[in-house]
């Protein structure tokens, strides 16, 4: 199998999985327990805290953890609208995850004001939209820091600066597809929130993080016992929580993310030079993208039929989001991005990890791919 849909989930990590085995096994007491047996295990889930706010650059204090990537953005926002019930004003934009773009929908339906920020052909939003959307009814503004379908980044220091100066909402980064990839300092910036989910960084699926500034309230989304200093109900899953704080242990040496650029390098320039019509959707300037991820498109082919293809010969990559063939609808973050259906219809993510490589590179994008897409285009004629 040749693995190229790393934003979508990763492997766990040798080192990971080794660090979560006791949890699941001998050391299955609770952290909240009086004798040693239970108590004792609460040291683990500090150690990884202590992992995670490194990796993080914030301190362990600021990092409550939660089931899911998903969880922490819901909880970010919703915590801060508890927060602040006289605001009424979320600011977002078109190309968040389905946990952000989702759940701000709902919320417009229930009598929220949301501002949906544009972005242009390369996928940048646009700061005057910003400036010009906050106001002193903004309650919070959300953005990612890496699209997960185009690996797009938004630059989340200037937007922090800019919604520090002109309001005093608050500012929430959904970092679940960027952490383990780029390198990340809260303590240098002013977000006040950020999620993190460690099955996107070698760690198991499951568990994830929020990072709540020091002096940032935010109410508890669910009620129950008195875990997570009283932040985040439910008794730890421990092994989880061993395997983010091992996870990012794991990741925290960014030096191989040199060799998956270059062969992010090779995958693009293989198939933007040898197959015609081809394109890449988002920004070329690898400054404002993620090190691992090539978003391209086909024009005049079918985007899942090319994943189905692919498959078949054992080799996993993605559409990127829900493009829906069957009514014809191409993914938001490209219709967002004024990508033409011709080749939005045809857009697949291939998204690169530690363990890839050259050869499986040469394989999918010399060999395969070639064949399948010119296949594609002979059947629709
Ligand atoms: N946000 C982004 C940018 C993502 O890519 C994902 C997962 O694909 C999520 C949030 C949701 O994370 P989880 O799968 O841990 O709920």
């Amino acid at each position: 199998m040749i693995y190229f849909d790393n934003n979508a989930t990763t492997c766990i990590a040798p080192e990971v999985f080794d660090a979560m085995h006791p949890y699941l096994t001998a050391s299955y007491g609770n952290p909240s327990s009086a004798y040693g047996f239970g108590s004792e295990i609460s040291r683990v889930v500090e150690e990884a805290r202590a992992s995670v706010a490194a990796l993080l650059g914030s301190s362990a204090d600021e990092i409550v953890f939660t089931s899911c990537g998903t969880e922490s953005d819901n909880w970010a926002i919703l915590g801060t609208l508890k927060a602040r019930p006289e605001k009424k004003h979320i600011i977002t934009t078109r190309v968040e995850h389905d946990a952000v773009r989702k759940l701000c929908e709902g919320l417009e339906k229930d009598g929220y004001r949301i501002t949906w920020l544009d972005v242009d052909e390369a996928g940048a939003i646009d700061l005057d939209q910003l400036r010009v959307g906050l106001s002193e009814q903004t309650a919070v503004v959300s953005v990612m820091l890496a699209n997960n379908e185009t690996g797009v980044l938004f630059p989340v220091d200037e937007i922090a600066g800019v919604v520090k100066e002109h309001s005093d909402a608050l500012f929430h980064v959904d970092g679940v597809n960027a952490v383990g990839k780029i390198p990340v300092d809260l303590a240098s910036t002013a977000i006040d929130l950020f999620s993190v989910s460690a099955h996107k960084f070698y760690g198991p699926k499951g568990v994830g993080a929020l990072y709540i500034r020091d002096g940032v309230e935010l109410p508890q989304l669910f009620t129950g016992g008195g875990q997570e200093r009283g932040r985040r109900p439910g008794t730890e899953a421990v092994h989880q929580i061993a395997g983010i704080g091992a996870a990012a242990e794991f990741v925290k040496d960014m030096s191989p993310m040199a060799k998956i650029r270059e062969l992010r390098e090779r995958l693009e320039s293989n198939i933007l030079n040898t197959i015609p019509n081809s394109r890449l959707n988002g920004t070329a300037d690898i400054s404002k993208r993620l090190p691992n991820a090539s978003n391209i498109s086909f024009e005049n082919t079918n985007g899942e039929m090319i994943v189905a293809k692919l498959d078949a010969d054992g080799v996993c990559v993605s559409t990127g989001s829900a493009c829906n063939a069957q009514d014809h609808t191409a993914s938001p973050v490209l219709q967002a991005m004024n990508v033409p259906y011709a080749y939005a219809m045809g857009a697949i993510r291939f998204s690169l990890g530690r363990f890839n490589t050259a050869a499986e590179v040469d394989q999918v994008t010399e060999i395969l791919l070639p064949e399948i897409v010119a296949g594609l285009r002979k059947l629709a004629g």
